[in-house]
């Protein structure tokens, strides 16, 4: 079988799930990374690793959807719920633009107390008082809780979304696209066709969108598979996904922990992402993490069939809250692709390039992702929903 796998991806042609699943139980790590490598080559010649400096703020922790591998909702009777207002939001984006971020990656809970206005108001602001920052808002998860708080279809919440300047949407919220995976961990998120199908009417509407996976926990590697084939089927309808972006489950202070206590290793993560660089053979870019797997696989990730280093992450907090944090800093970003044998450069959140840096150069904007402590005065919805009305 590994011959003719080789032979198909020598040749260009694309993998059977059948072939991908023997690839993934059977495959040793050096075959994997043989594969995946040809793929990234043809697809993206340079020897060029991307990234962005970007910032992964969130507005409200609380949640009703209560996924059990989540460290980070809060339900709202909890004593440390916070909800934002839009201008609270506004004046975070603008101070972090003037140091330097240039993509927000906006995620919340999923809060039924928020208003549809809520949302389209962040967009809006955001394009019109923060230019430098590219608005990369709202997972399925959130957007479908738009859809029911609001009675509008979901083609309907993207049209009032990219009315409003949206046009690039994160790909959270996907986990294991599995239903019988989704209904152990996640079983009031909505299904595997749910994220599809948000995700289809955000391509059809031009939205250019990232797919994700979480793996690590409960899903075997016929669910894996089963995630990149559907990614895969849909990716032939709009071609919308810029890059897939695989990470492992962080058990810290999630309910699941008691069953998935610990990390998935190393080694399955380079599984991971060279079996997504040789099964989505129609995916322009995979990205590796210094962030969710640590600096040193993620470099070796690199040699894996990824092409993208992902964001320097000046703020995150979901993660963190699962006790998982990684720092790093722009330059230091740079030096760990620079030292893994790759040309940094830096790219928008849409995969445009912005500038290379060859050997000593930097970029201007010294952020670090030491977590910020910006912590802002959390607000109950009676605090910000007059602020809404006002705006
Ligand atoms: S993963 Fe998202 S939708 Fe699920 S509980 Fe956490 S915040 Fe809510």
């Amino acid at each position: 079988m590994i011959e003719v796998i080789k032979n198909k991806v020598a040749s260009s042609q694309r993998l059977t799930r059948e072939e991908g699943l023997w690839l993934l139980k059977n495959g040793s790590l050096l075959d994997l990374a043989e594969l995946a490598e040809t793929i990234r080559y043809r697809l993206n010649p340079q020897r060029r690793v991307t990234f962005v400096i970007d910032s992964n703020p969130n507005y409200t922790n609380i949640c009703n959807i209560d996924c059990i591998f989540c460290a980070f909702y809060r339900h709202e009777e909890d004593n440390d719920t916070y909800t934002y207002t839009v201008d609270q939001m506004i004046e975070r984006f603008k101070a972090a633009a003037k140091r330097g971020v240039r993509t927000v990656l906006l995620q919340g809970g999923v809060n039924p107390a928020l208003p549809l206005e809520y949302y389209t108001e962040m967009v809006r602001r955001t394009r019109a008082e923060v230019p430098q920052i590219h608005p990369h808002f709202y997972s399925t998860s959130e957007i479908l809780g738009m859809s029911d708080v609001s009675g509008l279809s979901v083609p309907e919440v993207l049209s009032v979304l990219k009315e409003a300047g949206l046009n690039s949407i994160p790909g959270g919220g996907a986990e294991i696209l599995s239903d019988k995976v989704k209904r152990k961990i996640s079983s009031k998120k909505g299904t595997s066709a749910d994220w599809l199908n948000v995700m289809r009417e955000a391509h059809k509407l031009g939205y250019k969108t990232t797919a994700t996976m979480m793996y690590g926990h409960l899903e075997k590697d016929e669910d894996i598979i089963e995630h990149l084939a559907v990614i895969r089927d849909l990716q032939d309808e709009y071609h919308g996904f810029t890059a897939f972006i695989p990470w492992s489950f962080k058990p810290g202070n999630t309910p699941l922990e008691k069953i998935i206590p610990t990390y998935a290793t190393g080694t399955r993560y380079l599984q991971m992402i060279a079996i997504s660089r040789i099964f989505l053979d129609n995916f322009p870019h995979i990205q590796a993490s210094w962030f969710s797997e640590g600096k040193k696989i993620g470099q070796i990730a690199l040699s894996f069939g990824a092409d993208d280093f992902g964001g320097v992450l000046e703020e995150e907090n979901v993660h963190a809250s699962a006790n998982f944090v990684h720092t790093t800093s722009v330059k230091e970003t740079v030096d760990l692709i620079r030292s893994a044998g790759y040309t940094p450069a830096e790219r928008t959140t849409l995969y445009d390039i912005v500038a290379e840096y060859g050997p000593g150069e930097y970029p201007a904007a010294a952020i670090n992702s030491a977590r910020l402590d910006v912590k802002l005065e959390g607000t109950d919805l009676l605090t910000a929903l007059p602020v809404l009305e006002a705006a």
